[in-house]
């Protein structure tokens, strides 16, 4: 099963990470990430070295209450320039060993070879941008952001690389509302490397360093193929795009604040999930609706209603199913089950199957949207969410309706509903 890597923020034990993996579970397999390096007083320990600081400040106070030394002001300002400026410089140490704390945790559990996805959130994403530019090992295949405190101008040029990418897709959550992150970019000329690209998103300078590798990047690819903007709930529009484009920066609500994408596991269902699975979240909304809409009517015995939905299932096509229909993709599943060539006359028997399949196919994608006991360790919830996965809910719908058409015929269910479903006269 592939690994998805989750890496928290400062302040924080990271305890979306375990509400994410209540999601992602059944679908991979989660490293989620933990340092303690910033746990407590997170932003000061970014900025300056507290036990540095503390300890020599608490000193020099000591030294001049017990009247053992007389320093002007003039010393005093020069010492305690000096102590910011060191207690500062091992800040580099602390942030060097949360990085080696990280990339072990990655290396012990993920398999040499294999491209995890990963998730992270406010400076675990500063962390994992120095991670990927520090060692070339380290490469992912989706990356999400949230709460990114990356610059606008992130180098991912020297991520994309001549042969083996650091990256294949990146999906920027960008918060015009986000105080955390304009705060943190406050510090770009204090910590080299952290800036605003979760109020920003990421921009022309990476879009440019992109282009400078003319010959990697095919010169078909335009400006606009590299990194695109779009607002959530839409599909990009840029022509051909196809997540072709290494970098999406995903609009978020305005008020959208610094935590939002924890509370509750809606959004890593919505979002990161059809995400990591290389399918456009706008197209995922969409089916779950019509599959909810499709079950309901089926439940009413709507006949008209299911005809609408049968025709939109036959006529609609999702980037999911290979640019096929539904029922198109049913029957090339089927055929291929059946070792069949695709065009081949289908029989009415096999077809009866498909359509059958496809009403099947609603119900799985329903029931798994609504499994209440959302646990991953629970067998039954597990097997019901996999489902959640299109390719997996057809799986699932083929495997039942081809079980109950090889019963016996006196235990044959009743014939579903609908024009393809209406028994023959
Ligand atoms: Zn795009």
């Amino acid at each position: 099963m592939k690994h998805v890597v989750t890496v928290h923020g400062i302040n924080s034990k990271g305890q979306w990470q375990e509400r994410a993996e209540q999601v992602l579970a059944p679908h991979f397999s989660c490293i989620n990430v933990k340092y303690a390096h910033y746990r407590s007083f997170g932003f000061l320990k970014v900025i300056v070295e507290p036990w540095i600081l503390i300890p020599v400040l608490l000193l020099l106070l000591i030294l001049s209450m017990t009247n053992m030394i007389h320093w002007t002001w003039g010393i005093w300002s020069v010492l305690l320039s000096g102590l910011l400026i060191v207690s500062h410089l091992f800040t580099y140490v602390r942030r060097e060993l949360a990085l080696r704390i990280i990339k072990t945790q990655i290396d012990s559990k993920c398999p040499p070879g294999e491209r995890p996805h990963v998730i992270a959130h406010s400076f675990g994403t500063f962390l994992i941008g120095s991670l990927m530019k520090r060692f070339p090992d380290i490469q992912f295949d989706a990356v999400i952001l949230t709460g990114c405190v990356l610059p606008a101008g992130f180098d991912w040029q020297s991520l994309k690389g001549n042969k083996v990418s650091g990256f294949c897709r990146v999906r920027n959550e960008v918060a015009d509302g986000d105080q955390i992150v304009r705060l943190a970019s406050l510090l770009r000329r204090l910590i080299p490397g952290m800036g605003s690209a979760g109020v920003t998103g990421f921009h022309e300078a990476s879009r440019r360093s992109l282009l400078m590798q003319g010959d990697v990047i095919s010169r078909a690819n335009t400006i606009d193929d590299l990194i695109h903007t779009v607002d959530i709930r839409n599909r990009c529009l840029f022509p051909d795009c196809n997540g072709r484009a290494g970098i999406h920066n995903v609009r978020l609500p305005h008020d959208f604040s610094h935590n939002d994408s924890f509370t509750g596991t809606g959004h890593a269902a919505t979002f990161w999930l059809p995400f990591l699975w290389n399918i456009d979240d706008a197209e995922y909304s969409d089916l779950l609706e019509a599959c909810h809409l499709a079950s309901e009517l089926k439940r009413q015995k709507d006949q008209v209603g299911l005809r609408v939905m049968e025709e939109f299932f036959t006529t609609k096509l999702w980037d999911w199913a290979d640019t096929q229909t539904v029922v198109g993709f049913i029957e090339s599943q089927l055929l291929a089950r059946q070792e069949l060539q695709q065009g081949q006359q289908l029989t009415p028997a096999t077809k009866d199957i498909v359509y059958r399949a496809l009403v099947c196919f609603w119900d799985v994608i329903t029931d798994a949207t609504k499994t209440k006991d959302r646990s991953p360790q629970d067998p039954k919830s597990k097997h019901q969410m996999l489902s959640l996965y299109p390719r997996i809910a057809v799986a699932k719908a083929l495997d039942s309706i081809i079980k109950t058409t090889q019963r016996p015929t006196n235990q044959q269910p009743p014939r579903g509903l609908g024009r393809g479903f209406e028994p023959k006269v």
